[in-house]
């Protein structure tokens, strides 16, 4: 009887020092993630993009369960994120959501979030807009308010979705970070918004695994999900999926030309037709393309013309 009373006071010490180290985990972040089990697969995207947001440091929980929208199960996390298309909220959970957010805490709603809960007005205000159509395409986006701690570091990319179209937009405290443009259109596309002391951040991008598993759609949603946090979303690495240009040399020395006598045909005119033969060429572009053994014998004999 002792020591089955010792063990069990061993084995309660045990947890409750593992549930506070777990709890006490420094940097790390812990959402709740809203599905359910629609059109959209959210339990699908999920396993895409719990794993790699865990090695960065931020623990998704999934649920499907709308009443896991209440004060004492929402406390525990540091946000919550619908990827869902539930259609109605109860004026007990509507209440839970927006006080949580308003107490400080973050909301990510993502893609299908905009077109959840229809029946509260609230909650659309909240999110900052309301789905409405769509078709759709590959495409990028163009980066608004670049100096916005999200977009520091990142330069959007390209990826196969839905064009989402919104209706009722909240543009109070909203923040347009990315637009779609197609032709005249300029669709507010990410967006941050405030709510009490609460932060929401919301991307109309994600329909599917062709999205959900691009870097830059996992680079991005880190970002909105550590800023809507309270975090530092600087944190996270620079993201292109486009090279850049190599910057021009500053200390380069300037071209030299050497003489040369090279055929010349002027654009436009009929095949065969020559002109004046060029009588100088850049010495650079002969040594880059023909190489050392060339450029040695066009040093010391001369070259008429290209021999290729
Ligand atoms: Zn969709």
């Amino acid at each position: 009887m002792r020591s089955s009373l010792l063990d069990r006071f061993v084995v309660g010490i045990f947890f409750l020092v593992t549930l506070t180290l777990s709890a006490a985990e420094p940097g790390r972040l812990s959402l709740l993630f809203l599905g359910d089990n629609a059109g959209h697969r959210p339990a699908e995207r999920f396993r895409i993009l719990a794993p790699e947001l865990k090695k960065r440091g931020i623990d998704l929980i999934y649920t499907d369960r709308l009443d896991d929208l209440n004060p004492a199960t929402l406390k525990n996390y540091a946000g919550l994120v619908i990827y869902a298309n539930q259609t109605k909220i109860t004026p007990d959970q509507e209440s839970a959501l927006l006080d949580y957010v308003a107490s400080g805490k973050g909301f990510v709603p993502l893609h299908c979030a905009s077109y959840c809960f229809l029946n509260s007005p609230k909650y659309i205000e909240l999110v900052g807009a309301q789905f409405r159509s769509h078709e759709s395409g590959t495409f990028r986006t163009t980066l608004a308010e670049t100096n916005h701690p999200i977009l520091k570091g990142f330069r959007g990319f390209e990826s196969w979705d839905e064009t989402y179209l919104h209706t009722k937009h909240n543009p109070k405290d909203r923040t347009v970070l990315e637009y779609r443009i197609e032709g005249k259109l300029r669709e507010p596309w990410t967006w941050t918004r405030t709510h009490g002391k609460g932060r929401v951040f919301y991307t109309a991008w994600g329909h599917d695994h062709r999205t959900w598993e691009n870097p830059g759609f996992q680079n991005l949603v880190e970002r909105g999900i550590r800023w809507a946090c309270g975090g530092d979303p600087t944190v996270v690495p620079p993201f292109s999926d486009q090279t850049s240009m190599t910057p021009l040399a500053k200390d380069a020395p300037p071209f030299e030309y050497v003489p040369a006598k090279l055929p010349f045909y002027p654009g436009g005119t009929r095949w065969g037709t020559t002109a004046e033969p060029l009588t100088t060429m850049r010495n650079s572009v002969w040594k880059e393309s023909r190489g050392h053994a060339d450029w040695v014998a066009h040093q010391k004999f001369g070259y008429q013309g290209f021999g290729c």
